[in-house]
This record gives C-alpha cells, structure tokens and sequence, in this order.
C-alpha cells in the first residue's frame, strides 16, 4: 500500500553545520496507518518539508528515509511550494472548498505549478508501482493532489487508486466558481474509491460531477466509459485509545503549575484552531465579548483560552487574520484591565497532543465553531478526554456536527446564539452533561481512527477493478479481413446503416446534420456495388431522410422501424400493427405537455408514431427528477395500451410497442429476401434492436463505447466512414 499525500510523516530540515535532520511527526493519518502497517507493507510517498535541496544531498536523504521511514521523497523547489502549495492549493482551492470564496486569489502560472507538481507525483508513484498487482493500492489524499488520480489511471488502468478529501466538498455553486474545475473533476474521478467526510459533501460531489461534466451519478457510483468510481462517506477519527492513555497518566508538575497559574480556580473555556480564517474565531470572539458584557458578575470567574496554531503564515489573509484576531483580543483585555486576572488569555503556538490534553482535561467548555470544517478533530478530542463531563459547543458547519449532535450545535456566523450557548453551558447540571458526553464519547471510541481507515481499505480492497467482460471488441485489422472475405464471398449483400452518429457526427440542431459532398459520394459508390443493397434505418422522420438522401438508391427504414421503403418502389409501408387506436396520441401528448409547462427548458417532439420529452436543456436534477415521475405518470395512463414507454439519453419517449428498427428483419423474412453477408452498425440505444435482430453470421458494429449487443466496436464516424470506403474498394 502506497500512501500519497503532500507531506511525509517525517520531515526533513537542512542544519546549519549542512546535515540534514529528520523528525518523524505521526500526525492522526500517521498513526492510524501504523497499525495497518503490521499486516501489509506501507509506503508513503509526499514532500519531506525540504526546499531546493543540495544535488549531492539528494541521494543520501533519500535513502535514509527510504530505509528508516518506508518514505519516498518528492523534491520540490521553492519556486513549486511557492505557487502550488501556498498559491493553488492553498489561496484558490482551500477557501473554495469552504465556501469562502472572498479569500481566494488566482493565478494562472500558480495553476500550471498545480499541474507540474501533480505530475512529478504521478511519475515518483510510476517508478514504484511499475510491476504492481491486482491487491496494491494506492491511496491519495487531499485537496493538493485532485489531479492525481486521473494521471495515474492513465498509465495504470486497473490500479487500485483511493482518494480521501479531508476538506468540505461545496454545493456545486461554489465548485463551479473555480477555474478549471471540470479538470479537477475529471482528476478525481481517476480513482477507483472517492471517500468523503460526510454525507452531504458526498451529496455535494455527485452533484458536481452531474452538474459541471455532465455525468449522471447513481447512488454511490459513477459510470464512466473507462472505468466504475465508487463513492462513500469515511468520516475521519482520533486513537481514542492513545488519548486514554495519556489520560491516565500523571501530568509532569512544571504543568500542572502553568496551567494553574493560566486558570486560577476560574471556570474554563477552552478554543483550539490553527490559525485560519474558516475556524471563525472572530465572531467566536466576539461571542465572547457579549458575554463577558451580558454577564458582568461572571468576568472573574472565568477565563477563555485561545490556543493558535501559526499556519499558512507566507499567506497575507493569515496574516491580517492573525492582526485582527490580536487587536479583538487587546480590546477585551483592555475592557477588564481593571481585574486582577484577565478573562481571555491567547496562545500563539503549536503544543504536542500530550500538553493540549492537559487543556482538554481542565476545560469546563470546549468552544468549537469554525464556519466550515471538514471534520474537527479538536472536537473530537476533547470527547474523548473528557468522556463523562464537560460541554462541547459546536458548530453545527464542523463535518463532526454529523456524528456529534448531543453537543449544543450553534451557527458560527451569529455571535449572539453563541453566547447563549456558553450560558447554556454554564448553567447545565452535571447529569445533562453526562448523558450527552457519554452518548458521544461511545459513539466516537467505535468509530475511531482505525475503524476509519481499516474501512476505506476494506471498501477498496473489495472494489472489482477489472470491468465486466465486454463482448463487444474493437474491430481489428483480422477481424475487418473476416469481413472483407465473407463480402467478396457473397452473392447478396445487405448494408444496413443507422445515420446520426454512425455516418453523420452528431449536431447539436437537428437539421444542421445534412449529408457533405463526401458521405453522399460514399453511399453512392455503396448502392453501386454488384449484389449489394444498402438501408439506412434511423430514428428520423421520412420527410428528413428524402430530402436528404432521396436520390439514391437505397432502402428506408424512418421513425425506428415505422415507415419502410424498399429499393425501386416509390411507397412506404407503415409498420404499425393492425387494430392500434388512434387516441392515444392525443391523451400522451397532453401528459407530455404538462411536464413540458412544469419544466422551464424542456420540449416535446412529435413523430408519426412515438411522442418525445427532452430534457437535456433542463436542470439535470429537475431534468432527472421529473423524467422518473413522468416515467410512473406514463406506465399508469398506457397500462392495457400497445404502447411502450423508452427511457433514453436525456429523453422520455412514448412509441408504439414492437415497433423498432429490428422489424426490418420480419419484414424481408415476410417478403422472402435473404442475404449471405449482412453488415450493420449504429451508436444509439435504439439500434441494439437491429443488432439483436440481425443473424448470427452477420457483422454488428456498434460506434462509440457504450454497452451493447454488437459483436464490434469503432470509435466513431471517421472510423465508420473509413471501414466503407474500405468496402467500396474492394
Ligand atoms: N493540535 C496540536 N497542537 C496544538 C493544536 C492542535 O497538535 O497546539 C492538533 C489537534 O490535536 C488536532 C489537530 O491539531 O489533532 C487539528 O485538527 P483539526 O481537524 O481540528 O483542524 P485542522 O488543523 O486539520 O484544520
């Protein structure tokens, strides 16, 4: 197993005297993996915290982590941290993916940065997993490396490849505003597993891929032509049993004296956050200072603690973040100068998880209210430190409000509710506190971090990452020679071609598909062949297909399969079955046109013999939505009716039943014509009923990559073009 993530669990920094220091910091990621560890071999691949490292050092750094960490180092310059990490990851996709676009700054080369960077990962992982088998996996994690996945399912189509976003997933609104965010769209969608925090952001996802690309998701699965991604919601955990232990252990004097000298008997409030703008410390603060004013008699007997993580600090919002953060905070001290203790004190420093326990344990509150999270992990520590005690105030916008709801959940953006919940707190009686710590705390202790990793592994491990055999396969140079063989071969020959997407590319009007001097040339030479006839089966209208093509000598087959004209005759035969009422078409064209007032963007198409709703201009929710309902309205009001109700690409369409492009079939075999060589190709839904009707001995050619019947495959209208050109030089 191969972890990817930006940084490494150890971090490389060059020393004055010019060696190099290496200091393992099992974050949670770390640590959770090391268990799983025992039992399958983990390699991780990230930056080591090294900038423009010295040639000469390269090789010795890397070997050393290779051999004491299992850690493959990815050297970036500074000019690379500069615009991907600090530029696009961390000034234009990090306040994106937390709804707070205001923060965002873009830069076009910062972007390219993003690319070159994801690219020199995708190599280093190359080297790597060159030989791999069916059981490796890859798992990728983090908002730093979306452009990953794709890359590598590039080069490995059936790797395993997993992709963890630890931060939000926004409505699709917000994604859209990004640049370039069909691309980091497709980047994630290279895995096999897309896990997400929470349901909602899974939600969120789904919508995005549906919303920007298109791409309809099911449930928990996307279907793309190359391969399955699945999706799943994996909210991330704490090791609830390494904080017990700590817990239990005695806690050196020279701390325990602190915080006594920090506390003083007063009541505890107690916020943690790296110092960044989504963790809404300054309307906490203000919140804050609302209290304090509310409650004047208590400003002695309480004290705030603001512990601050310096993060991000090249970055100018974190910087004027920090400022403002230090001026509200002089403000509040300045308002109680009069007091011999200070209601707030403020920590600007990063404290190992040992010492941060001994805060957790002497909070009477823990005030959690960032404006986006995509977990918390705070949160959840202090659960499980406290276990029995204690109020947790959180904000109901933490990815953990999901699993945390006995917590008092509060909007981060109003001061005021959160002032009422620290009174709340406050005057909460110890057996409240109980129940609603000892229902979170069991819920987070099952659910911890090894649970969370262990079943992301699992959920990948047991992905099939082999596509279901396709019997369709491409048509090859030995299969066209079959092909040519069995036509020279025969002495009565039948083409039959569908037109739209088979002989014509597709159009986004209708009408703007007329046939180019080209494609008439072709089916000329095509209807001059000895012993050949050729049919065009469509799903147009006669009037279309005459003008167009009425000149040749060819067969029709117009609106599936419903109107029929043979070679030298001037009549069409209408296919429909004998005794069908006429009625219908106005009762269906009436349901249809409901749906078509109720759903801004959609239309009807009338034909002779089936009524269509189009939605493909529509909302695709809507479109979707309605098109189920439609689906259910239709099968009610057609029950004892020769009709059928056909769920195509973006269509709802109402046909007559058994009429389809395959009745061409019963229709020769009636008249008694018969072939020897029988070729036919299409790329819609509708043709696989010619496909399926068509004899064993004849060649199906199915254009493009979806499902079908077809024997063959090619990729599109050049390639079909190509192939009968082929024929006619035979
Ligand atoms: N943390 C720490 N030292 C500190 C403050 C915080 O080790 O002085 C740790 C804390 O224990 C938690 C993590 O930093 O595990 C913060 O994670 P969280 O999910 O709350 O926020 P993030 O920083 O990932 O946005």
């Amino acid at each position: 197993m191969l972890i990817v993530a930006n940084r490494l669990p150890v971090s490389v920094t060059r020393q004055r005297d010019g060696n190099y220091n290496y200091q393992a910091s099992p974050g949670g990621l770390a640590s959770a993996l090391s268990a799983l560890g025992r039992e399958s071999k983990i390699r991780w691949i990230g930056w080591p915290g090294l900038m423009d490292p010295k040639q000469e050092d390269i090789e010795p750094v890397e070997k050393k982590l290779q051999e004491q960490y299992d850690a493959i180092p990815v050297f970036l310059t500074r000019k690379q941290i500069h615009r991907y990490y600090y530029g696009f990851s961390n000034s234009v996709l990090w306040p994106v993916l937390h709804y707070l676009t205001d923060h965002t700054h873009y830069n076009e080369r910062d972007y390219i940065a993003y690319i070159e960077v994801n690219r020199i990962f995708s190599e280093k992982i190359a080297e790597v997993v060159k030989n791999f088998n069916t059981e490796d996996i890859v798992w990728i994690h983090d908002y730093q490396l979306m452009l990953l996945p794709a890359m590598l399912r590039k080069a490995f189509p059936e790797l395993r490849i997993g992709f963890f976003l630890h931060t939000p997933f926004p409505s699709s609104e917000v994604f859209r505003s990004l640049p370039y965010r069909e691309e980091l769209l497709q980047g994630i969608l290279g895995s096999t597993l897309v896990g997400l925090q929470t349901f909602s952001y899974q939600r969120h996802f789904a919508s995005s891929v549906l919303h920007i690309l298109g791409i309809e998701p099911a449930f928990d699965s996307i279907q793309l032509d190359t391969h399955t991604v699945h999706m799943g919601t994996f909210p991330i955990s704490i090791d609830v049993q390494k904080i017990r232990k700590t817990v239990t252990l005695p806690s050196p004097e020279e701390e325990q004296r602190t915080l006594h000298y920090m506390i003083r008997e007063r009541k505890l409030i107690l916020s943690v956050d790296r110092l960044d703008y989504t963790k809404g410390i300054l309307d906490r603060l203000r919140a804050y200072r609302k209290f304090l004013q509310r409650n004047p008699n208590l400003s002695e007997k309480i004290v705030m603690i603001q512990i601050a993580v310096p993060s991000r600090t090249e970055i100018l919002d974190y910087q004027k973040l920090k400022y403002e953060v230090e001026v509200m905070i002089e403000e509040i001290e300045e308002s109680y100068e009069h007091q011999t203790l200070s209601p707030i004190r403020f920590l600007y420093r990063s404290l190992p998880l040992k010492s941060l326990i001994r805060f957790y344990e002497c909070a009477d509150i823990a005030l959690v209210t960032p404006y986006f999270d995509g977990m918390n992990l705070v949160a959840k520590e202090y659960v499980a430190v406290k276990k029995d005690t204690g109020v947790l105030i959180l904000s109901e916008r933490a990815g953990a409000a999901h699993e945390l709801s006995e917590a008092l959940l509060v909007n981060p953006r109003n001061p005021n509710e959160i002032c009422l919940a620290i009174e709340e707190a406050l005057q909460m009686n110890e057996e409240e506190k109980k129940q609603r710590m000892t229902a979170m705390y069991r819920r987070i202790s099952r659910n911890d971090v090894y649970h969370w990793s262990d079943f992301f592994i699992t959920q990948l491990s047991n992905v099939d990452t082999v596509e279901s055999e396709d019997h369709t396969v491409y048509l090859s140079e030995s299969h066209r020679a079959r092909i040519f063989k069995s036509f020279a071969n025969s002495f009565r020959r039948l083409i039959l071609l569908d037109y739209d997407g088979t002989l014509h590319e597709i159009t986004s009007l209708p009408m703007q598909a007329a046939p180019d001097a080209q494609l008439l040339d072709l089916l000329q030479k095509l209807t001059q062949l000895p012993n050949t006839e050729v049919a065009i089966v469509t799903g147009r209208e006669r009037k279309d297909i005459v003008d167009w093509l009425g000149k040749l000598n060819l067969i029709f087959s117009a609106e599936h399969g419903l109107n029929i004209k043979w070679l030298h005759e001037q009549k069409w035969h209408n296919m429909t079955p004998p005794h069908t009422e006429k009625s219908w078409y106005r009762q269906i064209r009436n349901v249809l046109e409901n749906y078509n007032r109720s759903t801004p963007g959609s239309f009807v198409e009338e034909k002779e013999a089936s009524l269509t709703w189009h939605y493909r201009t529509v909302d695709p929710t809507l479109g979707k939505w309605k098109a189920n309902e439609l689906i259910i309205h239709l099968k009610n009001a057609l029950a004892n009716q020769p009709l059928e109700v056909v769920s195509g690409k973006m269509v709802v369409e109402v046909r007559l039943q058994g009429v389809n492009k395959g009745n061409i079939f019963d229709r020769m075999q009636e008249l008694g014509k018969s072939y020897d060589f029988i070729l036919g190709a299409g790329d819609d839904v509708t043709d696989e009923y010619l496909f399926e009707a068509m004899p064993k001995s004849s060649f199906s050619i199915k254009i493009g990559k979806h499902h079908s019947h077809a024997d063959y495959r090619l990729n599109g209208v050049t390639e079909m073009r190509k192939l009968l050109e082929e024929l006619v030089s035979l």
